[in-house]
């Protein structure tokens, strides 16, 4: 008998140019969108202009907050809530990476109680959500997080030096997710790699996982061939919307993955690096993924084997044993990440041996329980020590 399970998605609209259903998808809840966007990529990139007009022929009202920069900060999500004390929208929408889907997320999210309780997010944050907020749209323009089919939002509280889920409910899953690839295409190599990786790590942690579970597993493993055959090409040839295509479903599929399921050891530390160290969360995870692998490999053998194997051409893996397909994987992401020009240290990004005991003490949360192999503080120091 398979174990149950439950699985949430929105409702998601994938494909080229699939970005001029927005109009349409907005009209669904009412007739004004309030925008939330970063301060200049999509700008530059003429994805907003192109916004803007489609909204316009629409007739749709729209208001726009090009205000999120990445590794976003609670401020920026009281930032916007403030604007809506004046405003009236029917819709919000978050068109960016996950730093901008993440706050717009919450805004959306917490919307209710704020309005209706009358109190700030701050007096807000450590309860639960449970009168629905906004409906929300995301329309993520990196491949990499997922955040537009999660109910989590990640934010670093400075005060407090944390990064974390503040807030996370079934209310907070979007109720559209248009994943167009063609927004991919004026990411810059770093930008592509470090999201991607980030992909690859949700996909790798989510299959190996203690809440794995058959469907789950599935698109994950499928997400592991995909971006780990393609995000090298990604990297190399960014206008290539065949491939961009291939990374933006990967990256989709492995978040509808670990969002029914969970992370690992690798998400359990990339946060409190990620709220210590000013650096992309794509990166943090990508040089910590291959220690991890190596620590929990011998507890899910058969998974780190298919790992290894989907990860290659079929004449590369035949005859090879367990034990080999599981060094070939883990062998393959190191090579990936140098071949992608990542860090590959967290020396690089300035970490020292003296940064550990506070990185381990701030280590903690549902990733870390749930990674397939038990990780005391001691296990969490050598995984650090191997990858300084
Ligand atoms: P990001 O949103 O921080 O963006 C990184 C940079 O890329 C920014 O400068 C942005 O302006 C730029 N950019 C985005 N799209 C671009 C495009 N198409 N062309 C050119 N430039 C573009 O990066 P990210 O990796 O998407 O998001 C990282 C954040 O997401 C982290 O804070 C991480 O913790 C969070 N996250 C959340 C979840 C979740 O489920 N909520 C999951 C994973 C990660």
């Amino acid at each position: 008998m398979m174990p149950n399970f439950v699985f949430y998605s929105p409702k998601i609209l994938f494909g080229r140019d699939i970005f001029n259903e927005i109009p349409t998808e907005i009209k669904a809840f009412g007739n004004s969108v309030l925008v939330v966007t970063g301060k200049s990529a999509m700008r530059k990139a003429g994805i907003t202009d192109r916004l803007e007009t489609i909204l316009a022929e629409a007739k749709i009202t729209y208001y726009l907050m090009e205000t999120v920069d990445p590794e976003p900060t609670i401020e920026h999500i009281e930032e916007i809530l403030d604007f809506l004390h004046n405003q009236q929208v029917d819709v919000v929408l978050a068109l960016g990476g996950g730093s901008v889907i993440d706050v717009a997320k919450v805004v959306a999210g917490v919307f209710g109680h704020i309005t209706k309780e009358q109190i700030t997010l701050r007096e807000f944050i450590g309860h639960n959500i449970t009168i629905p907020g906004l409906p929300f749209i995301a329309v993520p323009t990196t491949a990499g997080t997922g955040s537009e089919v999660t109910k989590n939002s990640v934010i670093i509280d400075k005060q407090a030096k944390i990064k974390r889920s503040i807030f996370r409910s079934p209310l907070m899953i979007p109720k559209v997710a248009i994943v167009d690839p063609c927004l991919t295409i004026s990411m810059p190599p770093k930008i592509t790699a470090a999201s991607g990786m980030d992909a690859l790590t949700q996909a790798i942690e989510a299959y190996v996982t203690r809440k794995a579970n058959a469907l789950c597993e599935s698109l994950a493993i499928q997400a592991i061939e995909i971006l780990g055959k393609n995000l090298q090409r990604a990297v190399e040839d960014g206008a290539n919307i065949e491939i961009r295509e291939k990374i933006a479903y990967g990256s989709l599929i492995s978040a509808l993955a670990f969002a029914n399921s969970s992370l690992g050891a690798v998400h359990g530390l990339a946060h409190p690096i990620g709220a210590l160290f000013h650096a992309p969360h794509g990166v943090i995870c990508a040089i910590l993924l291959p220690h991890v692998m190596e620590f929990n490999k011998d507890v899910v053998p058969e998974k780190f084997a298919k790992i290894g194997a989907v990860l290659h051409r079929s004449e590369e893996i035949i005859g090879k044993t367990n034990s080999e397909l599981i060094e070939m994987g883990i062998d393959f992401i190191k090579n990936l990440l140098k071949a992608v020009h990542l860090p590959t240290s967290l020396h690089e990004l300035g970490i020292t041996a003296e940064n550990i005991p506070r990185i381990v003490k701030d280590t903690g949360g549902s990733s870390l329980n749930n990674n397939p192999r038990k990780a005391n503080p001691e296990d969490l120091t050598h995984i650090l020590e191997n990858a300084l």
